[in-house]
């Protein structure tokens, strides 16, 4: 009965056809909603979900079946974030890998649960979704535009430190064929960055401030949900339009040391900061977690077990997840493999 409804729907009211972006609505029913859209022609989807509830990915089914099940990705390998439940978002990108089926053009389905944050299924929540698709046969070469917001009343000299490490960043994702298109823009907004994963009306007022830019950073002191870090992207991947919590996090005052005064190692530290932390934004997950158990879910990174194995082998990977010091200076962060190169290069957002 359920399937029969459900191609009767579709039938009287054709999927939205993604060819750049759309945007789609659904209402949750037994803590569910399905969103149905036409792709043609494309090689890569993002799809950013937003609701006033928590939202997990459920299933992805395309025309040749389905491609993607929660179920297959809750272990110690990750693939995404988008099936995990989280509060006012969710962001699945598609296909991660090489290895994962490609998009074929067809009817594409995505299925996600809707529910408080207990976990309790909720009905009749209005489901927001953006769908971008892109075309984009050289996964070797693209240019990200990236808007860099900075508080009016964040320090001159934090500032300055900030836009002085973005050179880094710049360096460090131009090995790999990503091309930092880069804007600042001074905005009224607090030296805090507010919580990146339950959200915050500023984020999401940050958010809209892209004014046609891929990713938005907004560079405060530091972060109120994750205080000793330099930086936090809220969800891998995260969103390349508006939503609730489509910004980059990166804490300055922090990156700037006990003395609160950026020194040279300390900018290139920063810089190494902003390209891991906008490379999860683009997909990327940790080689290996800080548990030494869970995993990315790619072929060709380093597999390791305990701490200094994985430093020997994944020191040096721009997502291994601390940075590796000695008394005066830091191991450079700044490889990525292949598999790496590819998920960041899929991303809708990398053009
Ligand atoms: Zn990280």
């Amino acid at each position: 009965m359920d399937v029969w409804l459900g191609t009767l729907v579709l039938a009287c009211r054709p999927a939205p056809v993604a060819s750049g972006e759309v945007e789609l609505q659904a209402t949750s029913a037994d803590g569910r909603v399905e969103l149905a859209v036409e792709l043609d022609d494309a090689t890569s989807v993002l799809f950013a979900l937003d609701a006033d509830a928590w939202i997990a990915v459920d299933a992805l089914e395309g025309p040749d079946g389905t491609v993607l099940r929660w179920q297959d990705w809750v272990g110690e390998e990750q693939l995404t974030s988008a099936v995990l439940a989280s509060p006012a978002q969710s962001v699945l990108g598609w296909p991660v890998r090489a290895v994962d089926p490609e998009l074929r053009s067809g009817g594409w389905t995505l299925t996600a649960s809707v529910t408080d944050a207990d976990l309790v299924p909720l009905d009749g929540v209005e489901v927001r979704a953006v769908v971008r698709t892109k075309t984009d046969d050289d996964l070797r070469r693209g240019t990200v535009r990236v808007l860099l917001l900075v508080p009016e009343a964040l320090d001159p000299a934090l500032r300055d430190g900030a836009l002085a490490a973005t050179a880094r960043w710049e360096q460090v994702w131009g090995r790999h064929g990503l091309t930092l298109e880069l804007d600042t823009r001074t905005a009224a907004l607090d030296v805090v960055v507010p919580d990146l994963f339950f959200g915050d009306p500023a984020l999401r007022d940050a958010a809209a401030l892209r004014d046609g830019h891929d990713l938005v950073a907004w560079v405060g002191e530091e972060l109120a949900s994750f205080p000793n870090a330099l930086g936090n992207a809220g969800a891998v991947p995260n969103a390349a339009f508006d939503g609730p919590r489509a910004v980059l996090g990166l804490a300055a005052l922090k990156a700037a040391g006990q003395d609160g005064a950026f020194d040279d190692e300390e900018v290139r530290l920063f810089g190494e900061a902003m390209a891991h932390e906008a490379a999860h934004f683009l997909g990327l997950f940790h080689p290996v977690e800080l548990d030494f158990a869970h995993t990315d879910a790619l072929g060709d990174t380093a597999t390791c077990s305990g701490r200094e194995a994985c430093e020997d082998a994944l020191g040096g990977n721009l997502l291994f997840p601390y940075p590796i010091c000695g008394s005066g200076d830091c191991v450079p962060a700044e490889g990525l493999t292949r598999d790496q190169r590819g998920v960041a290069h899929r991303y809708v957002g990398v053009r």
